[in-house]
């Protein structure tokens, strides 16, 4: 006897995306790439690990995400490495190292990891999709970088979600700012959480964006970055709100969004979704990143981007009942009960033809070959018995639209089913 062993599950905080459920993150990713390819983006790969200092220099060791939630280790050579928790940092840092012509405008679909309290819509391991753009500082290319997440979710048929938008400012303005906003908060002192009362001097920028009551109310008339801008990001700035007014992306100015990684610059943004809870209603954001390159080692190049979770956008499009996937019906079902060989070459034979097809193994009954037919969504059963097999035919039958049992010679059959699958999908659906 051996002890019974458990079944094997997966780490906490991950999650398993099976089919069909697989074919809606197919089609995303297809309708993403499809809308920032038409931009000029191009995808690009980078290691789903990385040196630990990418993202303690890059995003910042004050930062919850890099303070708290990354996954570190150290690997069997002794390097500290850490499993990446966004998608910027791998990008610039691939940037740095190979320097490929600018303007650079590459995408990305990466899983990404934090160690976080799991909860609905927030995993350890989550999928963001993204785009970065290196090279030009043109507030256009804000406007660019913006329009398109504002697009991609509208085409998805989500409508409700807000654009929250703000400015960060620069070296040059950002000095000046701290100042006045820590002295704004230190005659406040008491009012704030714990947390930020403590943390006031270090990062004051924090309590702007803290979720608590305490820090909202004492920071909602604080000053706002984007009304202590230096000329040229005040110009900058100006841009960017004329450009998306002039495309139509309706934004609200938010002067608590101060996006907590280190590396942000000027413009900054958020998409939050109405139908999906407060505290997980973020669905993608990014900003400028104007110094981020030279952190990581690499002469001084502006860059904006981008990124999006996956499954907070599918949580959103659940909740606004939008973007529904039907899984990709087969053209054919072969059903082979003389043998299984004619099983084995026809579908062979009309997957070499550019149709679809699928079979039952292992000798099944007819009756649980039919079965497989229906459950595998075909639109036609090719039937092969005795009968067939001795007359060199094969019998047809649509399982969807309707229409009449044809038999057919072997030879003709690859036709026959793409004519018949054509009208089977041009049908209109049964009620
Ligand atoms: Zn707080
Ligand atoms: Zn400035």
């Amino acid at each position: 006897m051996t002890d019974k062993v458990v079944a094997a599950r997966a780490p906490s905080g991950t999650h398993d995306v099976l089919w069909p459920e697989s074919t809606r993150w197919e089609a995303l990713l297809a309708r993403f790439a499809g809308t920032v390819e038409r931009a000029g983006f191009g995808l690009a790969h980078t290691p789903i690990f990385e040196d630990v200092q990418v993202f303690r220099r890059g995003i910042g060791e004050g930062s919850d995400v890099v303070g708290k939630e990354m996954y570190e280790f150290e690997d069997r050579g002794g390097r500290t490495l850490a499993l990446r928790p966004e998608g910027t940092a791998p990008m610039v840092r691939a940037f740095v190292q190979r320097r490929p012509p600018t303007p650079w405008k590459a995408w990305y679909a990466t899983p990404a990891f934090r160690y976080e309290r799991p909860q609905a819509g927030r995993y350890r391991q989550h999928h963001q999709l993204g785009v970065e753009a290196l090279g030009p500082s043109d507030p256009d290319l804000d406007v660019e970088v913006v329009a398109l997440a504002d697009g991609f979710f509208r085409g998805l048929g989500l409508t409700r979600f807000t654009l929250r938008l703000n400015s960060m400012g620069d070296d040059t303005c950002r000095p000046a700012y701290l100042e006045l906003l820590t002295a704004y908060l230190a005659g406040r002192r008491d009012e704030l959480c714990d947390e930020h009362r403590d943390r006031l001097e270090a990062n004051p920028l924090r309590a702007l964006d803290c979720k608590r009551d305490a820090c909202r109310a004492a920071t909602d008339g604080a000053p706002g970055f984007a009304d202590h801008l230096c000329e040229p990001c005040t110009a900058h700035f100006a841009r960017v709100r004329a450009g998306l007014e002039a495309l139509g992306v309706p934004y609200v100015l938010d002067h608590r969004l101060v996006r907590g990684f280190d590396y942000y610059t000027r413009t900054t943004f958020e998409f939050a979704s109405q139908a999906l809870e407060s505290a997980q209603n973020g669905i993608g954001g990014g900003g400028r990143y104007d110094r981020l390159v030279e952190m990581l080692g690499g002469p001084p190049t502006p860059g904006i981007g981008f990124g999006m979770g996956i499954e907070r956008i599918l949580l959103a499009c659940d909740a606004e009942g939008t973007f529904p996937v039907d899984p990709p019906a087969l053209d054919a079902f072969v059903v082979d009960t003389d043998g299984g060989t004619h099983a084995r070459d026809l579908t062979a034979a009309l997957r070499g033809a550019g149709l679809s097809a699928d079979r039952a193994y292992d000798g099944r009954s007819m009756k649980a070959q039919f079965k497989a037919a229906d459950r595998s969504g075909a639109l036609l059963v090719l039937i092969v018995g005795p009968d067939e097999a001795a007359s060199g035919t094969v019998s047809l039958r649509p399982l969807r639209g309707g229409g009449d049992q044809l038999t057919v010679p072997v030879g003709d059959v690859v036709e026959a089913v793409r004519s018949a699958a054509r009208d089977a999908r041009s049908a209109p659906p049964s009620p």
